[in-house]
């Protein structure tokens, strides 16, 4: 850049004052020394840890197989979107809810469908879905008549718990089938979207052999009120905007449209009462998937 032409057509290079020795020079080493760490044991490779091991010439990095997730509706009541519904039916939306949210690199989805609500067709099903890594069944969890799958359970493997101190998502369960981890998350939607990024989606995270980030929490405004729960911590479906936080008007966990109108979970400990102007904690859903 720094160069004069003489008249035999010879070029010399001189030295201006505003260049250094070494400027415009890309020397050999400088991003990575030889042997250095580039990338940690447990990072799920996106595109540019791809291009960085390339640019080192990497050709090939052990990885762990995909996590087979088994999941499984239970619920008579149950029909497919697009089939018409009769009396005393409702749609399944579990079932594609957790396929959304199991929608991941790294994760097989074993679709097992619906189980008829009997206890011989809960075990079948659950011994099948057993040959997965990991099980997770939606509905079912209750003590209700048509509530099989603690009795499945007990007969194939064992619970080790049945029912958290949370709304939405009290029937949530944990245990094995036949030595495969088993979910068992409540049959609500609300419910079953919340227990599965507390509780599944880490588990899945671990099995994968990754990094947990616990979520990061805020704190805002309510511009709400909220009874205490004497025993249970709530998770409030909520709009977070400019440091202020509105709850959505039904926070029933059949309502799934709470989760679509909201960006954000407000966390609020047993035997807390919100008034408006209170500080409280939020969760963005960013955090969370
Ligand atoms: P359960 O614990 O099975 O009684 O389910 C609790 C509530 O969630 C009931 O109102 C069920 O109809 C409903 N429910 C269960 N499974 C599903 C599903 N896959 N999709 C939508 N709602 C469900
Ligand atoms: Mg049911």
């Amino acid at each position: 850049e720094q160069c004069r032409t003489d008249k035999e057509f010879v070029t010399v290079v001189t030295k201006g004052d505003d260049v250094a020795e070494g400027d415009n020079i890309r020397p050999r080493g400088q991003e990575l020394a030889a042997g250095s760490l580039i990338i940690n044991r447990g990072t799920a490779l996106q595109a540019h840890h791809v291009g960085l091991l390339a640019s080192v010439g990497i050709a090939s990095v052990p990885v762990t197989r995909p996590v087979r997730v088994a999941i499984l509706s239970t619920g008579d009541e149950l029909v497919e979107p697009g089939e018409p519904l009769a009396g005393g039916q409702i749609y399944n939306s579990n079932r594609y809810l957790l396929t959304g949210l199991l929608a991941a690199p790294g994760i097989d989805i074993l679709d097992l469908g619906v189980v008829e609500d009997t206890l011989s067709a809960t075990e079948a099903r659950l011994t099948e879905a057993a040959a997965a890594d990991c099980i997770i069944t939606t509905g079912g969890v209750s003590v209700g008549d048509g509530d099989h799958i603690k009795a499945a359970v007990d007969q194939l493997g064992w619970l080790n718990l049945w029912g958290i101190a949370l709304k939405p998502g009290k029937p949530m369960t944990f245990g094995q089938v036949k030595g495969t981890p088993f979910f068992g998350l409540p049959g609500n939607p609300v419910s079953a979207f919340l227990t599965f990024l507390l509780f599944a989606r880490p588990f899945l995270l671990a099995l994968q052999g990754r990094d947990y980030q616990p979520p990061v929490s805020q704190t805002a405004i309510a511009r709400f009120a909220t009874k205490a729960n004497p025993t249970r911590r709530e998770y409030l479906r909520v709009t977070l905007e400019g440091g202020y936080v509105s709850a959505y008007h039904n926070q029933s966990s059949g309502v799934l449209s709470s989760v679509v109108a909201s960006n954000a979970l407000a966390v609020i400990p047993a035997g807390r009462a919100v008034a408006p102007g209170d500080r409280v904690e939020v969760i963005t859903y960013g955090q969370l998937f």
